[in-house]
């Protein structure tokens, strides 16, 4: 099987429609890495809805979690695999907010927010803390902390011939580049956020995001072979984020706005 990364969600923040947003889909943030035959669920927000078929078939599944603000979690709640009573999801994430990554999701998911808990599901679900370096199969999984309000965690797939980097709700500070850039070194596909313009940025600073032309130049200087912005606000519609790809493509050929339902290959 071919190695590759299918965009289930790129929205940041909250889930659009409407026909101003089609190209570049409303669901929010998840991926699906496929890399040496070990498929890998990275977030869970609405994207989640789009699991394909055959990942929905698959007895055991690893999602991993970059945090647990809702916009990343959104599509567990109506997941159609916890629906499955013998399917297993191992759900790996930092601790955050003094809670393990179980507690993080029954803050959203337990009466009266929602009847059913994250533990209640026909599937059966266990949980781990995400490792600095662990294994999934194959694939090896690394992690460092990032910049963003309540904490994020940066995420690198390797399958020994392919890599995939996940940047999203991160600020590139001047402090933070460096470490930032030494993490994503040389991956063949970097998932950046990239959530805002230059005239937005102002004001945002302290958000825990970028501007896309910052995510585009990180590409560059980290030597990414693949780029995709992703995370693109709830109010950017096809026609800004069409009319931004220009820019994006001056800084680094191969950088591009992830588009939901694009499947990528490695
Ligand atoms: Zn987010
Ligand atoms: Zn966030």
């Amino acid at each position: 099987m071919k190695d590759r990364l299918v965009i289930l969600g790129a929205r940041g923040s909250v889930p659009v429609s409407g026909k101003d947003c089609c190209r570049y889909g409303g669901h929010t943030t998840c991926f699906l890495a496929e890399l040496a035959g070990q498929p890998i669920v990275l977030d869970a927000g609405t994207g989640l809805l789009r699991l394909p078929d055959d990942i929905l078939a698959r007895k055991e599944l690893p999602l991993l979690l970059t945090h647990p603000h809702t916009d990343h979690l959104l599509g567990l709640p109506m997941s159609a695999y916890l629906k499955q009573p013998d399917a297993r999801l191992t759900v790996y994430g930092a601790d955050r907010g003094g809670k393990g990554v179980r507690a993080q999701l029954n803050c959203l998911m337990q009466p009266p927010l929602w009847p059913v808990r994250i533990d209640g599901f026909p599937a059966r679900v266990s949980f781990r803390r995400l490792p600095a370096e662990g294994k999934i199969g194959p694939v090896t999984v690394r992690s460092i902390e990032g910049v963003h309000p309540g904490g994020v965690s940066l995420i690198r797939l390797e399958s020994g011939k392919k890599s995939v980097v996940v940047i999203t709700d991160c600020t590139l500070t001047d402090a933070f580049r460096p470490r930032a850039l030494a993490f994503a070194k040389d991956a063949d596909l970097l998932l950046i956020d990239g959530q805002y313009s230059e005239e937005e940025w102002a004001g945002k600073t302290f958000y825990g995001h970028n501007t896309w032309n910052a995510a585009a130049e990180f590409g560059r200087d980290c030597h990414a072979k693949q780029v995709r912005i992703v995370h693109h606000d709830p109010t950017h519609t096809d026609k800004v984020l069409d009319a931004a790809s220009a820019s994006l493509a001056a800084v680094r050929p191969n950088c591009r706005f992830a588009r939901e339902g694009e499947v990528i290959r490695l």
